[in-house]
């Protein structure tokens, strides 16, 4: 048996030469025969067929299609996952569909430390629907105890972008349901890195990421899952033409569409939910047990290989891979410059604030071999104070 389980993956990827990609949670990378559909999209379907290849080209269809492939690695079934909007938009959608299934509950519960924009959002709703509801924020071990039965929605995401930290989504999901309440799992970082069964929980709702794990391209469309028992009962707030059952039929007033259809809003981007497919088609052709088992072994490669080599910097991943996303996050005072000294030398990992360096390993083409590549380039990096240069301390815009 070979260490490399998923090494014929790797050639399906255009990655440059000299460059160890460490990133693939942010940004996943090109797979190669992108471009050429792309180029086929363009210049044969809009070129050529125009604005018939609505139909003849199945454009009509995509979100649908592509959404049908994405259900099969989280665990959904087939018209349970539609590709649409962005992770923010989504989540806003099935947030206000959510409480709008518990009338009787005003809470909307989530953690302190969860992504950014999904607090964002959730407090954009919270102000629009005129404080008549409460966004509470808790440490990540005192959910458990926080699911009461005021909770109309408990939304997570399942691994933390910071540390890499895994919740058990079965675990919180039938907790909350005990209480009442409803589950919308994030998965922005679980999507094509671990396997993840959102039927086998139950939970209602879920969104997630096209352009990381899924490898759709930045700015990839990104898609929502709505358990299929409920969708007849569901309304979201952002009621679209595409969402109407029947949009070409131009009617005055809005009727949702039957399904999965609803989680539909407005005209979808051909092009990238095309680059998506070949992304999500890729991840298809492996399995979700075997690309877990590698990722599992590359990240413990990585922990040890740090700790041994670089013990200045601090491990701030969870230790027990049970509990532990496709990343590994230390911590250092430098990190922010460390990571520009390391992306200097074509080794591409991402800082997060305060002081946290994140290393993303996509098993489709991370080898094991990389990570004893990145860890010596760590280790030059902090011999020569490489980070100390006056180009690496200064932030970009992105970091
Ligand atoms: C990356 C990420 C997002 C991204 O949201 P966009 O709307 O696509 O910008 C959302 N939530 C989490 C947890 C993420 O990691």
């Amino acid at each position: 048996l070979s260490s490399d389980p998923l090494a014929r993956f790797r050639d399906r990827f255009a990655l440059p030469d000299g460059v160890i990609y460490l990133d693939g949670n942010s940004l996943g990378a090109l797979p190669k025969s992108t471009p050429a559909r792309i180029a086929e999209v363009i210049e044969r379907e809009w070129g050529r067929d125009l604005i018939t290849s609505w139909n003849k080209h199945g454009w009509i269809d995509l979100s649908q299609r592509v959404g049908d492939k994405i259900a099969r690695l989280v665990g959904a079934g087939p018209g349970e996952v539609m590709v649409a909007d962005s992770t923010s938009v989504n989540l806003f959608k099935l947030l206000a569909a959510a409480l709008r299934l518990r009338p009787g509950r005003c809470i909307l519960l989530s953690e302190r430390g969860n992504f950014p924009t999904d607090l964002y959002v959730a407090e954009g709703l919270v102000e629009l629907l005129g404080q008549s509801h409460e966004l509470r924020l808790v440490e990540p071990e005192e959910i458990p105890g926080a699911i009461d039965d005021g909770v109309a929605v408990v939304f997570l995401t399942q691994v933390d972008y910071r540390t890499g930290r895994l919740h058990d989504l079965a675990e919180i999901t039938a907790r909350a349901h005990q209480a009442g309440a409803l589950m919308l799992w994030d998965l922005a970082h679980s999507a094509g890195a671990l396997p993840v069964d959102l039927r086998g929980a139950g939970a209602e709702f879920a969104v997630g990421c096209g352009y990381k794990y899924l490898n759709g391209g930045p700015g990839a469309p990104a898609f929502l899952y709505l358990r299929g028992d409920l969708q007849e009962s569901i309304k979201t707030p952002l009621t679209g033409w595409l969402g109407h059952a029947a949009p070409f039929a131009f009617e005055t007033a809005y009727r949702p569409a039957p399904g999965i259809g609803r989680g539909r809003v407005g005209t979808p981007p051909i092009l990238s939910l095309a680059a998506l497919e070949i992304g999500v088609d890729l991840m298809l052709e492996a399995d979700m047990a075997e690309i877990r088992r590698a990722s599992i072994a590359l990240t413990e490669q990585v922990i040890a290989a740090v700790e041994t080599r670089c013990p200045e910097l601090r491990l701030v991943s969870p230790r027990d891979p049970a509990r532990r996303g496709s990343q590994v996050s230390f911590a250092h005072p430098e990190g922010y410059a460390i990571v520009q000294a390391l992306i200097a030398r074509g080794v591409i990992g991402d800082f997060r604030a305060p002081d946290i360096l994140r290393f993303g390993i996509a098993p489709l083409y991370v080898r094991p071999k990389d990570i004893d590549a990145a860890v010596a380039h760590l280790r030059a990096v902090l011999d020569g104070r490489e980070w100390d240069r006056p180009e690496f301390r200064t932030h970009a815009a992105v970091t």
